[in-house]
């Protein structure tokens, strides 16, 4: 039996996360056998080896969830994808097809959704067992540093297009300057809006970072950017920080019958008032995940090279120096760190 190096997460204390040497997958007749190039190291994959996740975690696990590679073998019931296809994954690896939700195309919501990296084996490793209803095309011009983080993409573009439609001309604030957020303030700009991004001292180089994409950086109080146009706040908050009390800001932020969409994670309860909320006339909105048309637009952009995620990649590490790419995503140094398996 052939033997590959994984980034597991054996356990729910804290730092649980190790090398192991772990078996190739079997897989059913409508999976394929994916070869990893890349994988992308996520939040949440920092949130479990911190151990301050807010999902239930099938342990051990082998982390990662944004990532593609060729597909080294087929099942017998996979039609339409052959071996040495380029391809990247969605996370969505357990769905009910049955579900009400499944069947209305959003299975990303459905409630036994289960996805790599948490639920069932990742992609920090040579070998993964996809379903085939997870595959997409990677076109040979892009590169696979760069596809495997549609993933992150699609969580931008469903929070930012599809769950806030902003339009031309709107004033958006992003607050949080990660990888989600940084996506996010580069999908506002290709849909036309004003934007700026809010992060903390502490978050300089990503900010700087996110200047690229040609939104404006803000440290500290977003204020006076927010009132700038007519005094009444921004149109859009998109909060992609990794807290619950950035909803607060938000709130003040945002103008009079304005949206706020919130992506970012944070199981801490809230200790403020939600008045603002109901004398403003303001829609709060959750976005979570994505779905098939949502990555087959990220693949198109990402190609023609119209979102370029080139800027926000920190560097790519061996697996087996995980520990490293996931401390300098960590700390901030690097906006995202890629790995590569052995
Ligand atoms: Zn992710």
């Amino acid at each position: 039996m052939i033997k590959s190096a994984a980034v597991v997460n054996y356990a729910p204390e804290k730092g649980s996360v190790e090398i192991r040497e772990i078996n190739k997958p079997e897989i059913g007749e409508d999976d394929v056998l994916l070869e990893v190039v890349n994988v992308g190291v996520c939040g949440s994959d920092l949130h479990q080896w911190t151990a301050d996740h807010s999902w239930p975690v099938n342990y051990p696990v082998v982390l990662g969830h944004e990532f593609g590679g060729h597909i080294a073998a087929t099942g017998s019931r996979v039609k339409n994808w052959k071996e040495g296809d380029r391809v990247v994954s969605e996370t969505a690896a357990i769905i009910n097809p049955d579900s009400p939700m499944s069947r209305a195309g959003l299975y990303n919501l459905d409630p036994d959704r289960k996805g790599f990296g948490y639920g069932v084996d990742g992609a920090m490793t040579k070998y993964v067992r996809v379903p085939a209803r997870c595959l997409h095309h990677v076109p040979g011009q892009l590169s696979f540093e760069q596809a495997c983080l549609t993933e992150p993409c699609c969580v931008a573009y469903n929070a930012v297009v599809e769950n806030s439609r902003i339009k031309p001309g709107d004033r958006v604030i992003v607050l949080g300057p990660g990888t989600i957020g940084i996506l996010c303030a580069a999908v506002a700009k290709l849909c036309g809006a004003n934007v700026a991004i809010v992060g903390l001292e502490t978050d300089r180089h990503r900010l700087d970072i996110a200047r690229q994409y040609g939104v404006e950086p803000i440290t500290g109080d977003a204020t006076e950017w927010a009132k700038r146009k007519d005094g009444l706040g921004a149109d859009f908050i998109i909060d992609a920080a990794g807290a619950s009390i950035t909803l607060k800001i938000a709130l003040q932020l945002v103008r009079p019958n304005g949206h706020i969409t919130k992506v970012g994670w944070g199981p801490q309860p809230l200790g403020f008032s939600l008045d603002p909320l109901v004398q403003k006339n303001v829609t709060l909105q959750g976005s979570f995940s994505h779905n098939w048309p949502v990555w087959e637009k990220v693949i198109s952009l990402l190609a023609s090279g119209s979102l370029d995620v080139k800027p926000i990649i920190g560097g790519v590490w061996p697996i087996t120096e995980w520990h490293e790419a996931f401390e300098k995503m960590h700390k901030g140094e690097v906006v995202k760190s890629v790995l590569k398996p052995v």
